[in-house]
């Protein structure tokens, strides 16, 4: 069965599929994979062309930019797009010294329900289609490639819980990868997971080659919990398992711990935490909370965020701070919420 429908959700090979299903020669799938996700003229040959102004209508997902955020440090911009139904979902476009990362959302709204996050807040309302991912990025790539640049990085750290929609972001995430395309190496793609025990052994089985980055937050069920609700779902000790099952397969490993004031950000959390990782060879990323409307945390004090990264770096793990840029737009993690 070929999927009707949009075309940019499609592999390589699926596009070839439908254009021979229409009766086009599937060796023009190349210039059509190259204009959907890499730009270029589309300028195309006789029976590709009279395909495309047949179809062109329904070929691409239609991701409309309602809304565009620029950070005042001009690093950071936010688009509010409206996918076909009208549901609003947020993609960021990061750039640290002229090498761009996109950040993309895979649901709209959130299941997990976490505490502290504007996503989790809204609750969920669909998931999206695998062209629905894929849009965002594109939307990104345009702006990058006015700039003369393009995207180097993909992080699935957007609105939703990517391995609660795991089909979808895999399919999007071979798309964006494939070299006739987008072209972004799979190692430069990370990940974000909540947790989610069953998505991360099936990453790992699948030898998915992408990094990962488990939010974990806190060191104890008890205390996890009462952060993030789906823990009693997948306890700390089955996550860890599933981590070292991932690591097994040779997957990059980060742990995303964010930082909320008298809540886990004691140097006795550090040394919890670094005791719950021993054995494993993961990179910590600090992320100081963002502030929410939903939650009434406060950030971390600096001098409490040093303490913790330093308790961590003696015990001998590698610990960096997530990159804080697009405050100003609510861009920060957590912080994205449509409307
Ligand atoms: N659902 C995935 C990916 C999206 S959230 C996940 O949870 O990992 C991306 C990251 O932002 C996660 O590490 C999440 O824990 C973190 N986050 C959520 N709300 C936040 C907030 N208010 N401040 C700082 N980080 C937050
Ligand atoms: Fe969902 Fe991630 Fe937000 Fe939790 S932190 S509610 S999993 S988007």
């Amino acid at each position: 069965m070929i999927a009707e429908g949009p075309c940019d959700g499609l592999t390589f090979v699926e596009l070839a599929a439908r254009l021979e299903r229409d009766g086009v020669n599937p060796v023009h799938a190349a210039a059509l994979f190259r204009h959907l996700h890499a730009g270029g003229a589309g300028e195309f040959e006789p029976p590709l062309k009279r395909w495309w102004e047949a179809k062109s209508a329904e070929i691409r997902t239609t991701m409309e930019v309602v809304k565009v955020t620029a950070s005042a440090d001009g690093w950071t911009s936010k688009r509010l797009l409206a996918c076909g139904d009208g549901r609003q979902v947020e993609a960021v476009l990061m750039g640290f010294h002229g090498r761009l990362t996109a950040c993309l959302s895979t649901q709209v709204g959130c299941a997990m329900g976490c505490v502290f996050c504007a996503t989790g807040q809204m609750g969920f309302q669909r998931h999206l289609r695998p062209g629905e991912i894929v849009a965002q990025a594109r939307v990104l790539s345009e702006v990058a490639r006015a700039r003369g640049q393009r995207i180097r990085n993909l992080v699935m750290m957007g609105m939703g819980e990517p391995l609660h929609n795991y089909d979808a972001t895999m399919q999007a995430l071979a798309v964006m990868t494939d070299t006739r395309g987008m072209n972004v190496g799979p190692g430069r793609v990370t990940i974000s997971t909540v947790g989610h025990v069953p998505g991360i052994r099936k990453l790992a089985r699948e030898r998915a080659p992408y990094s990962l980055a488990v939010s974990l937050h806190a060191a104890s069920d008890e205390e996890r919990q009462a952060l993030i609700p789906v823990n009693r779902r997948w306890p700390l000790a089955e996550l860890l398992d599933a981590c070292r099952e991932y690591e097994a397969h040779k997957g990059r490993l980060f742990i995303a711990w964010t930082l909320v004031d008298g809540v886990n950000d004691s140097p006795d959390h550090a040394r919890r935490l670094a005791e719950l990782l021993r054995g494993l060879d993961v990179h910590i990323n600090l992320i100081p909370l963002n502030p929410t409307t939903g939650f009434n945390g406060g950030t971390s004090r600096a001098a409490r965020q040093s303490e913790f990264q330093k308790t961590l770096r003696e015990a001998g793990f590698p610990v960096t701070f997530r990159q804080a840029r697009g405050l100003d737009v609510a861009a920060g993690c957590g912080q994205l919420a449509a409307g």
